[in-house]
């Protein structure tokens, strides 16, 4: 084992939300040293991931992006090579990639109170190798990169076509003129399907129940215009707090009047859908709306798809994969030469990374977020999960904010640890991620869990966070500081 240097803030992941990170630090401390430790060989990390036809996003890149660099192509929803070149362009253009190192996948961190100070092990190759920090910043996203989730499938062994999942996209894998079914109706089976259908003979998206779709357009004409009118630096403030109001519309009309925008979805797929299309059973769901995310499809992609027969929906249970096909619990049976599963994610908390501190190894479960961001009783760290009902960088820059305010605040004072502390037995227990999504709940035990009151509730408000955690108080009374009883001078643990 190996110990390869000591940095101020340590970041883990080279994603959406470690180069904004890494952005956000050293614009506020450019003298301050850091490293992000990522463990794949290129940066962007879903969006370098996903490589499947027609990848792209489905919330706008004016609150995708980041609050410091304004999205200037006229798409505001965008494809998925347009993402990873932004990021990658944030990262050259401000030299973070210079302060990435690829290939290290961080598998433990350690704090000791005595030294104030993170050992972070990570695996390089077959080696381990080891470094120290004072701030351990992590950014890793929320799910797991080796496998997405794939149900047990009856018979699929037999099946004589190629089975595919999203997150694997093999490289050449020509899809002309072949039938194509997709198993599931989340973002990514509603992103597949009208891509696969330009050239496919046919796409069947194959659904258990239906999920909530609206169509928004793909291009923000207003976006646009005051692009050409203000310039970009001036207009994205205004487009970035206009797209925050229409969701927090959408989604506050949906939590308190979901009959109204129950009936809204409905009427507006009805007018996109052939006449006498079973809307009914197709594309309305069991749930409310914003029980889980919202599926958005730009221009009515899926729909038109649909129109034109060159895709198609079938609702029901599978029984088992067949030598050509799929056979449903109703009998029906659909024909395939390929057969895509957009099952979904396996959820991971804080990538996989064990922690411990004063030699106690800490059990996220048992754990509670602290502003959806720190974990109680654990050290100068941080960590970024974004938005279930917004943009995810929207709060991962503000996360950014935070770090950058509460660095700040500890060198000023001379303190040398934070930490917050949830001694209140008025909070209760709460899910990090309260949504019901099967994804979610499936591994929702595994992560920290949020409070039922502030500071330890998730804030799903974006405005609401920017007065929290933009310019709410550092000092609570739940963030605890303390000056070290040694001297703060990094300590350097023997190899
Ligand atoms: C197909 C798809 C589409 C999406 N579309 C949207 C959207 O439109 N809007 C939206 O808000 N959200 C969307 N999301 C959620 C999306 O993941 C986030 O928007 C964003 O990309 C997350 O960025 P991140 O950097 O936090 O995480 P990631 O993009 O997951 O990057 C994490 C990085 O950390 C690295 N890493 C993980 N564990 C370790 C470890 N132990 N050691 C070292 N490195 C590690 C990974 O290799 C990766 O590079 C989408 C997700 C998917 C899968």
């Amino acid at each position: 084992m190996t110990t390869t240097g000591h940095f101020d803030v340590l970041i883990i992941g080279a994603g959406l939300s470690g180069i904004g990170a890494a952005h956000h630090l050293q614009s506020a401390f450019p003298r301050r040293t850091y490293v992000i430790l990522e463990a794949r060989t290129a940066m962007g990390g879903t969006w370098d991931l996903f490589r499947y036809p027609g990848v792209r996003s489905d919330s706008d890149m004016h609150t995708l992006g980041y609050r410091f660099r304004p999205w200037t192509q006229a798409k505001a929803i965008a494809d998925g090579p347009a993402i990873l070149r932004y990021i990658r362009e944030t990262a050259t253009e401000a030299g973070i990639d210079k302060h990435i190192r690829f290939g290290h996948r961080v598998v433990r961190a350690d704090w000791s109170t005595p030294d104030a100070l993170w050992t972070v092990e990570a695996v390089q190759g077959g080696d381990t190798v080891r470094l120290t920090t004072r701030f351990l910043y992590v950014c890793t996203g929320y799910y797991r990169y080796d496998a997405g989730h794939v149900p047990k499938f009856c018979g699929i062994d037999r099946f004589g076509g190629a089975v595919v999942h999203p997150q694997h996209w093999p490289e050449n894998l020509d899809h002309s003129g072949k039938k194509v079914v997709v198993i599931g109706s989340g973002a990514t089976a509603v992103t597949l399907v009208p891509a696969l259908a330009e050239r496919a003979d046919h796409v069947t998206m194959l659904q258990r129940s239906p999920t909530y779709i609206l169509s928004l357009p793909a291009e923000d004409a207003i976006a646009n215009r005051l692009r050409r009118l203000l310039g970009a630096r001036r207009a994205y403030p205004l487009v970035r707090w206009k797209n925050v109001a229409v969701g927090t519309l959408i989604y506050q009309l949906s939590r308190r009047h979901p009959h109204v925008v129950k009936a809204l979805i409905r009427k507006a797929a009805i007018r996109r859908l052939p006449p006498g299309y079973d809307v009914d059973t197709h594309f309305r769901p069991r749930y409310q709306p914003w029980d889980q995310r919202l599926c958005f499809v730009p221009d009515g992609d899926l729909y038109t798809a649909i129109s034109r027969a060159r895709a198609s929906v079938e609702t029901g249970r599978i029984a088992e994969f067949t030598e050509t096909g799929i056979r449903l619990e109703s009998g029906a049976e659909l024909q395939a030469d390929i057969v895509v599963t957009a099952t979904g994610l396996q959820l991971l908390a804080l990538g996989g990374i064990r922690l411990a501190v004063d030699g106690d190894e800490v059990e996220l479960p048992e754990t509670m977020a602290y502003k959806g961001m720190m974990l109680s009783g654990v050290p100068n760290f941080a960590f970024t999960v974004g938005y279930t009902n917004a943009s995810w960088t929207l709060k991962a820059d503000l996360v950014s904010e935070y770090v950058v305010r509460m660095l700040g605040y500890l060198d000023t004072r001379g303190y040398a640890q934070c930490v917050p502390v949830d001694n209140d037995p008025s909070v209760t227990e709460r899910p990090l991620l309260d949504f019901q999504a099967g994804y979610v709940l499936r591994s929702i035990d595994d992560f920290p869990k949020a409070g039922s009151r502030r500071p330890w509730q998730l804030g799903m408000s974006y405005a609401h966070d920017v007065l929290w955690l933009r310019h709410g108080r550092l000092d609570d009374g739940v963030m605890r500081f303390s000056r070290p009883p040694v001297p703060r001078e990094p300590v350097h643990k023997p190899a």
